[in-house]
């Protein structure tokens, strides 16, 4: 990461008695069809900022995205989640049906201290996407501070994300969010204490392949599981029956080894696999060879031998990052090798490593295995966590730090 987080302000260097903070929230939660809530963990995650400010005795003013409406939808209406919120924060939020123009403008002006006013979707207005400068420049009207504790949308240059910040030199900070989740990846990449593994799994190494090259340098060892390290295997010479495999990167997976050969990270890669005669849950399934599965046969887990010298591995590490599952973990009889991976990293993680989890599907497999709180972190943002981890500098990181 090239973001010199040593210059971070944060909410907590700034005195809000008497200030009105404006709060980019990442509010991009599911609901289900009666409009309710069913993950709140990203509401969650905003309260300790908000609820600094409104202890100094400022306000705050929220704003967010919700989905990805096309035409001002009533169903993407954060409207629905203003029970959800004023619950999570113990206040009452207020909530305007627009987020630019007089009717805001009102709100805010009316607005105490102590209080907290939702504003409508930033995506009913196509501005919002495109970083239009002047609907950031109207937005930036509601706020004598601006916050930005939207780690999930960090990575988008968006007007409420990145642009809006131009018209607060002065006046902009870091939420304790966007804060701890920008600490955590430098835990992982820059003060790590050794001995450091990364486990990189899920589909193909094509999505994953910036992340390695960007933390071979950082790490010792590397574990490679799920649909991705059959290329791996092809590549070496196995047999991999109909496993998923994208022929055009098994070049690209042999410079992989021979670079972290050369930079004296171990890689470690299944010996054995779960295999199916289909992809679905009726699948007859055996266990195979890695190297050797037979033609009419896929890999859809690891194997129990595989799943003990990734369980030694993670035993000695001391620090951990684990981005995708090892399997097909979606379905209960391909997730046992998540399941155990990511117990191994539990069991590491109570004996004193630092564990982070951080892209999409291994967060959902943390949550499936009731693991959230026994490892260290999971972060909150999916492509946004990618994107550190491809050591990119994120457009509404950056544009606090100038
Ligand atoms: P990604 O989004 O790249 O992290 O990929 C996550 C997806 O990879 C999950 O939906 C898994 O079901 C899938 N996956 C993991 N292992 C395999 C495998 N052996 N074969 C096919 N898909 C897999």
């Amino acid at each position: 990461m090239q973001d010199n987080i040593f210059d971070m302000i944060t909410v907590n260097d700034i005195d809000f008695k008497g200030k009105k903070a404006l709060i980019r929230v990442d509010f991009n939660v599911p609901l289900d069809a009666d409009f309710n809530v069913t993950d709140d963990t990203r509401i969650r995650a905003a309260k300790p900022t908000i609820l600094k400010i409104l202890e100094d005795g400022g306000s705050c003013v929220l704003m967010s995205h919700l989905g990805r409406p096309k035409n001002k939808e009533s169903e993407f209406s954060l409207q629905h989640l203003v029970k959800s919120v004023s619950n999570i924060l113990g206040v009452q939020v207020k909530f305007v049906d627009d987020c630019i123009g007089p009717k805001v403008t009102e709100a805010v002006s009316d607005l105490k201290f102590g209080e907290i006013l939702l504003l409508e979707n930033l995506r009913f207005y196509e501005e919002e996407t495109k970083g239009d400068r002047d609907f950031a420049e109207k937005l930036s009207k509601f706020g004598d501070v601006y916050v930005n504790d939207a780690f999930g949308t960090a990575h988008r240059a968006h007007a409420s994300t990145a642009i809006i910040a131009d018209f607060f030199p002065e006046n902009k900070c870091f939420g304790l969010l966007l804060a701890s989740e920008i600490e955590n990846v430098k835990k992982v990449l820059e003060n790590s204490e050794k001995p450091v593994t990364a486990i990189i799994g899920g589909a193909k190494v094509s999505s994953k392949i910036t992340i390695i090259e960007n933390i071979l340098d950082k790490i010792d060892h590397l574990i490679i599981g799920g649909g991705m390290a059959f290329t791996f295997i092809k590549a070496q010479g196995g047999k991999i029956g109909n496993s998923l495999v994208e022929e055009d990167k098994q070049e690209l997976a042999l410079e992989i080894l021979e670079e972290a050969k050369k930079k004296n990270v171990i890689v470690h890669l299944p010996v054995d696999a779960v295999i199916a005669d289909n992809f679905s849950e009726t699948a007859n399934t055996k266990i195979s060879s890695i190297k050797n599965i037979p033609n009419g046969w896929m890999g859809l887990d690891v194997g129990p031998r595989t799943n003990e010298i990734f369980g030694d591995v993670l035993a000695e590490s001391k620090t951990i990052l684990w981005n995708g599952p090892v399997g097909v973990f979606e379905m209960d009889k391909f997730a046992e090798g998540t399941k155990i991976l990511g117990q191994n990293i539990a069991k590491a993680t109570q004996n004193g490593a630092f564990s982070l989890v951080g892209g999409g599907d291994s967060v959902a497999a943390v949550h499936k295995f009731n693991l959230t709180d026994k490892v260290s972190y999971v972060s909150t943002g999916g492509g946004a966590m990618l994107e550190m981890l491809e050591g990119k500098t994120l457009p509404g990181i950056k544009a606090l730090l100038q």
